[in-house]
C-alpha cells in the first residue's frame, strides 16, 4: 500500500518555527517529519521568506531534518539534490516572466499608491525584487485598511492580487501562491491531494489550506481566526497548542488516522 501521507507542507514562521522558543522547531515535530521522510514522504517548507532568509533561519534552527522542497516568496519552487537546492524549471522562469509582465501594468499607478499610504498611515512602503509595492504597516488594524484599499485597486489590473502576512503585504500574480506551488510539487511527484498534509498560521497560507490542494489541514493555536475558520470549514485540525507544538499534534493525529502510528 502507498504511504497515505507523502507530502508535508509547512509554513515556516509561526507554524514550524518560533524564534523565541528553544529549540525553535519542537523536537517532537522534527521526529514525526523525519519518521515520514524515512518512509519516503517529502517535506516542503512553504514560506513567504526569500531563499537567503529561509536558509539563514534554517541554519540557526539547527534541525535534525532537511526539507526536500522549498517554496519561497509564496511562489518560487526549489528541490534538493544532496545538500543543494535547485530552482524548478520551467515553473520559476514562467513565474518570473508572469510577474515581470504583470508589474509593468502597475508601474504608472505606484506613485499614487505610495502617496495614498504615506498620507494616511505610519507605514513603510517600498519596491523590492519581488514586488513593486511592498508594505510594512505599523499595526494589523492599519494593515487591514491598507489591504482593503489595495484589493480595490487590484480590481483594475487583471491577475493582480495582494499577499498579506501579518503587517506585511505585497503584490503578486493570482496564478502563483503557496497553494498553486504546492499543487505543482504534488504534480511533479506524481501524487494527488489525498496524500498531502498542509499547516499554516496566516493570510498567506490560506491558498494552500484548501481541500483542493491538501487532504490533511492543520492550524496551530496562534493561527489568525480566518485561518482557523478555513481549516475548520475544510474539516481539518485546529490545535490548542502554539506553533510547532500544534503542528506536531495535527501531524500525529493525521498519522494515527492514516494508520501510521
Ligand atoms: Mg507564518
Amino acid at each position: 500500500m502507498d504511504l497515505p501521507i507523502q507530502i508535508i507542507s509547512t509554513d515556516f514562521d509561526g507554524t514550524l518555527h518560533a524564534d523565541h522558543e528553544t529549540p525553535p522547531v519542537p523536537l517532537r515535530l522534527q521526529e514525526l517529519i523525519g519518521d515520514l521522510q524515512r518512509r519516503g514522504a517529502k517535506w516542503v517548507i512553504n514560506t513567504g521568506r526569500d531563499l537567503t532568509s529561509l536558509m539563514e533561519g534554517l541554519g540557526r534552527a539547527r534541525l535534525s531534518i532537511e526539507p526536500d522542497w522549498l517554496v519561497t516568496v509564496e511562489r518560487e519552487i526549489y528541490f534538493r539534490e544532496g545538500s543543494r537546492y535547485f530552482p524548478l524549471q520551467p515553473w520559476n522562469g514562467d513565474c518570473e516572466r508572469a510577474h515581470r509582465e504583470l508589474f509593468k501594468a502597475v508601474e504608472k499607478d505606484l506613485p499614487r499608491l505610495f502617496q495614498w499610504v504615506n498620507g494616511r498611515f505610519h507605514a513603510s512602503v517600498y519596491s523590492d525584487a519581488y514586488s513593486p509595492f511592498c508594505l510594512i504597516a505599523g499595526n494589523n488594524t492599519d494593515a487591514d485598511d491598507i489591504e482593503a484599499h489595495l484589493i480595490d485597486y487590484c480590481e483594475s489590473v487583471p491577475n493582480l492580487t495582494v499577499v498579506r502576512n501579518d503587517v506585511y503585504a505585497r503584490f503578486s500574480h493570482t496564478a502563483y501562491s503557496k497553494g498553486t506551488a504546492l499543487a505543482e510539487i504534488t504534480r511533479q511527484l506524481g501524487l494527488t491531494r489525498e496524500a498531502v498534509f498542509a499547516a499554516g498560521d496566516h493570510f498567506n497560507d490560506l491558498p494552500m489550506l484548501l481541500d483542493e490542494h491538501a487532504c490533511w489541514l492543520v492550524a496551530p493555536a496562534n493561527a489568525i481566526t480566518p485561518v482557523k475558520e478555513a481549516v475548520w470549514r475544510e474539516g481539518g485540525y485546529v490545535s490548542d497548542r502554539h506553533w510547532g507544538h500544534g503542528v506536531a499534534d495535527g501531524l500525529e493525529a493525521a498519522m494515527k488516522e492514516a494508520g501510521l502510528l
